[in-house]
């Protein structure tokens, strides 16, 4: 018997799994997919020799210290994407001038103003800790809302609907303002553009971290092992995948998204927080995707609304083309494998754009993930969040879903998984 089976080899799932090791125990990893790393995955781009991140890439060590020190635990080679040179911004259905600012100058004041409120509310939340505080309930509320007073002007609204749809994959009224104050709040009460969002990568792909994690400690790792049930047996667990194998461990960890929890047999009353936080599931539904584009200007950064995507920036040229990643709120409204649509989608801000291939994946319907990254509807955290860190029995629960800070970013991923772990550890050690 294992002393912990962790369900789920995402970075939060090997996060956990290697600190229990490191302390002694013995768990096992049961991983759905036929890789590890879930929603971060360094592929190959097409039939080329590069790779693309189709998931989770960039990151920002000054804030984000959790990843910070992975980096260095394992001396991980990071790389900055490359900083845009020619700026392309498409707001009310028009390509707009650009030189240093994203809007024009006569806007700029409304924006501003809308800008310092939502700074103003971000100094009320202290970063990963209390977002379910009654003096914040009033912030739950969706982030459209809360810019609602600034929004008469179109292109303060555009400008800002842009901005939370890239930052959280949806549209900007269902994502709760309270989240996106605090990130703002993580970043020092200070919000950046759509130019210079955080663009520290790994240099090897998320892969290199991936592996690190994986091959530090010993854990068993099973692959193509999706689990269909948790049961609590009182003084063990019993894990099952499809394939009908059951593996008895002393406690249960489940790592994966929050949106796959009903699709697995949780030891868990169905009017309990967390089956109702899984029913209602949260709001991400981004799409990525990745072109190598010709008859585009050097280093495109450009940003809008309007279109399937929100922001597209070059992160590397080869054979004579560009590779372009794009974001977009919204992965039903573009197929991101289908050449013309990207193309189409890219000529909102290149009119000349010819895409020669591209690459993208659909995370909502995989059923790994069934979304994006975590982004909570309004009035999920003040529901919730407490909830987040409470075991049900001999069942944890971890995932960048659960983190109390980056929750959405790999930081929280591997925030939650050493906490888990520290918390199981503690348990483990009660319980011999
Ligand atoms: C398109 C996209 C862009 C992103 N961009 C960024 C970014 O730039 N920076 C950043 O920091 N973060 C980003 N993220 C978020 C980041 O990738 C995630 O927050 C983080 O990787 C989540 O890690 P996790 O371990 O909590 O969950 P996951 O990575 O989802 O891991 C969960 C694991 O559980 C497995 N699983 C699911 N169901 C079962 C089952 N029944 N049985 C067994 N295993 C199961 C899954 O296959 C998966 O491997 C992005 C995510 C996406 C999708």
């Amino acid at each position: 018997m294992h002393d912990v089976v962790v369900v789920g080899g995402g970075i939060a799932g090997l996060t956990a799994a290697r600190d229990l090791a490191h302390r002694g125990y013995g768990v096992l990893v049961l991983e759905a997919r036929d890789r590890l790393g879930g929603r971060t995955w360094w592929k190959r781009f097409a039939d080329t020799d590069h790779h693309a991140e189709m998931g989770g890439t960039w990151f920002d060590e000054g804030t984000q210290l959790n990843i910070a020190r992975e980096i260095q635990r394992y001396s991980l080679p990071t790389v900055l994407s490359p900083a845009g040179q020619a700026f392309r911004v498409s707001l009310g259905g028009r390509s707009l001038a650009r030189s240093d600012q994203p809007v024009p100058p006569d806007v700029r004041p409304d924006l501003e103003k809308a800008i310092d409120h939502i700074v103003d509310q971000s100094r009320r939340v202290t970063f990963g800790s209390d977002l379910d505080s009654p003096d914040l309930h009033d912030l739950d509320i969706p982030f459209s809302e809360l810019v609602a007073p600034y929004s008469d002007q179109q292109l303060v609204d555009e400008y800002l609907s842009m901005w939370a749809a890239f930052a959280f994959g949806c549209d900007p009224s269902d994502v709760s303002a309270l989240q996106v104050l605090t990130w703002v709040a993580g970043y020092d009460n200070m919000t950046w553009t759509l130019d210079d969002a955080p663009a520290t990568k790994f240099a090897l792909g998320t892969a290199s971290l991936v592996d690190a994690l994986a091959e530090d400690g010993g854990s068993e790792i099973e692959l193509s092992a999706p689990v269909v049930s948790i049961g609590d047996a009182g003084d063990h667990v019993e894990v099952t995948t499809a394939g009908g194998e059951t593996h008895r461990a002393r406690f249960a960890l489940l790592a994966t998204p929050v949106n796959t929890w009903e699709d697995i047999e949780l030891p868990i009353p169905t009017d309990s927080l967390k089956a109702r936080f899984a029913a209602e599931g949260l709001a991400g539904q981004a799409v990525k995707l990745h072109a190598l584009v010709d008859d585009v200007p050097e280093f495109l950064m450009a940003s809008g609304w309007g279109g399937p995507l929100c922001w597209v920036s070059e992160q590397a040229n080869f054979d004579g083309g560009r590779l372009l990643v794009g974001i977009g709120s919204d992965d039903s409204a573009i197929d991101g494998t289908d050449p013309a649509q990207v193309q189409q989608a890219i000529r909102q801000f290149a009119p000349e754009a010819t895409v020669r291939m591209c690459d993208s994946h659909n995370w909502s319907t995989d059923p790994y993930a069934k979304g994006t990254w975590t982004t909570y509807r309004p009035g999920q955290l003040s529901r919730y969040y407490s909830d987040f860190f409470v075991p049900h029995g001999r069942l944890y629960f971890g995932g960048s879903d659960l983190a109390r800070g980056w929750a959405g970013f790999m930081d929280g991923a591997i925030e939650s998984g050493a906490e888990t772990a520290a918390a199981l550890s503690r348990r483990l050690s009660e319980d011999s």
